[in-house]
């Protein structure tokens, strides 16, 4: 998993936590942008997760608790696969906002271009 604003990878089953600490201690003016986003993000298209149905009886408490641990650690790894595929996907919006200011200005240029010979022209014909 790599930082979206630098070259720095995190792997293993933290590796969304440690990004999201890197992103708002290591790049705190993305951060502050990229946090605005995640929770527009987070609070609109993130639906309530459901509090796991546990079948069957369990004979212990410790088995419940088991259960109950199991159900907790994969929506707790869910929730993170969900919180860098959000953060992937501002950071494809950063760039984006960059690519369109690029586009805009070499299609700037790409005017001058084209405007130059009926400019040359029209000088002409006033002249
Ligand atoms: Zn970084």
């Amino acid at each position: 998993m790599q930082c979206p604003f630098c070259d720095r990878r995190f792997t293993g089953t933290r590796a969304p936590v440690a990004l999201s600490a890197h992103v708002r201690f290591g790049h705190k003016a993305h951060a502050r942008k990229w946090s605005a986003k995640l929770d527009r993000f987070t609070t609109a298209e993130v639906p309530d997760a459901q509090a796991p149905e546990i079948s069957g009886k369990p004979e212990s408490h410790h088995e419940t608790q088991a259960l109950v641990r199991a159900a907790y650690e994969g929506i707790k790894a869910r929730r993170e696969a969900i919180s860098a595929e959000l953060l992937h996907m501002v950071a494809l919006e950063a760039e984006a906002e960059a690519l369109d200011i690029q586009l805009s200005k070499l299609s700037e240029a790409l005017a001058v271009f084209d405007n130059a010979p009926a400019a040359a022209a029209a000088a002409r014909h006033a002249a």
